[in-house]
């Protein structure tokens, strides 16, 4: 049994970033780029700041592992790992952006009827997906329904008092898996930091989570590409001006498995607990915040092409979606993701 991983994790992001070319520059541009969540962060801002280079990056970094230690799972001491290491039922504190997270979370949860789960940990890991990095070959019926029964977003409480914030759980093998959203919130953490520094031209990201405002260092609005669907890069099927938005990608072709010809994506459904099958390929979302982009996008990836459509239209989301047709991809949108379109 042949079983071949192809996850690219460092390169998940389906967009890209089109950056200023320094020498036509008719304003100071600063480009910083880093690691962070098992993937890259990358901040550009155009325009003069107060502060050098190194102290901007010490900040960004600080704030990155920050949101390292409150939400990975991939780190065992992080305050997520230690509520997932815990049986007990008993509340357990949490910082306020973990709390904003899952608040976020369980609201996206409930409008896509549980197609975006963050309890959804225990298959994410049975399938091989989750921090362990084990060889992945299908799992069993027997397997799935175990860790089926241990996930739930009712099963998940969030309480907020004059203390702090809380969450609880009553099924003591629950597992939160935040790795959906972590990027998202890591942008809007940048994007805090833009705000308090008064910085009004920039483009961040975080793996597949982008927010930009103002201009680049051309004096042009910053652009980002949704790439096309293929395992190659740089391929470029829309452009966006994001003015001021966060826009993320949900993808089933960037991170999967292979056994017996059959991909087996890291997206998973969490009525059946396998890895979805549809056609729908990517999904693209365009909202206030990076968090919300990005929550919403793997909700849509679950739900396939006309569910996500009809949803998406209901909501007024801005939503590109592409699917797998017979002879190549099609390509569909709401209106208001049109608006954001470079033409
Ligand atoms: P997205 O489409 O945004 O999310 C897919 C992921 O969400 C899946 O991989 C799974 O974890 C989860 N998921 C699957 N189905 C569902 C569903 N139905 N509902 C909700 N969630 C679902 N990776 C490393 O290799 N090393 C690290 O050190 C590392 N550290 C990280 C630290 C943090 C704080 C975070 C948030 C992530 C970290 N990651 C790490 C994970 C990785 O970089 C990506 O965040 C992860 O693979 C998902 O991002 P994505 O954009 O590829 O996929």
């Amino acid at each position: 049994m042949a079983n071949s991983i192809a996850k690219g994790l460092l390169l998940s992001a389906a967009i890209m970033l089109l950056a200023a070319c320094n020498d036509a520059n008719t304003r100071p541009q600063i480009d910083i780029e880093g690691k962070t969540m098992g993937t890259f962060y990358s901040v550009k801002v155009s325009g003069t700041i107060t502060e050098s280079k190194q102290q901007l990056q010490q900040e960004i970094d600080a704030l990155l592992e920050q949101a390292n230690d409150d939400i990975s799972t991939y780190r065992p001491d992080s305050v997520l790992s230690r509520f997932n290491q815990n049986p007990s039922a008993d509340p357990q504190p949490i910082p306020r952006g973990m709390a904003d997270i899952i608040l976020t979370a369980q609201r996206i949860g409930r409008d896509t009827g549980g197609a975006m789960d963050i309890t959804v940990g225990p298959l994410v890991n049975l399938w091989g997906f989750g921090p362990d990095k084990r060889v992945v070959k299908v799992p069993s019926q027997q397997q799935i329904e175990a860790a089926r029964s241990q996930i739930g977003l009712q099963h998940l409480k969030l309480l907020s008092d004059n203390r702090g914030e809380w969450l609880q759980k009553d099924l003591p093998g629950m597992y939160v898996d935040l790795s959906t959203l972590g990027e998202g919130y890591g942008v809007d953490q940048l994007v805090q930091l833009m705000a308090r520094k008064g910085i009004t031209n920039y483009l961040v990201s975080v793996g597949g989570a982008v927010s930009s405002r103002g201009v680049n260092g051309q004096n042009q609005p910053w652009r980002v590409a949704i790439q096309k669907p293929t395992d190659r890069e740089n391929a470029v099927q829309a452009l966006v001006d994001l003015q001021g938005y966060g826009i993320s990608t949900a993808g089933s072709y960037r991170n999967y498995f292979e056994q017996d010809g059959q991909r087996y994506s890291h997206v998973i459904d969490p009525v059946t607990g396998r890895p979805i099958t549809h056609k729908l390929v990517s999904a693209t979302v365009i909202a206030p915040t990076a968090l919300e982009a990005d929550g919403w996008d793997t909700g849509l990836m679950v739900l396939g092409t006309e569910k996500a459509l009809k949803l998406a239209e209901e909501k007024g989301l801005a939503v590109y979606l592409i699917t797998k047709t017979d002879d190549g991809f099609s390509a569909v949108m709401t209106p208001q993701f049109k608006a954001f379109l470079v033409k």
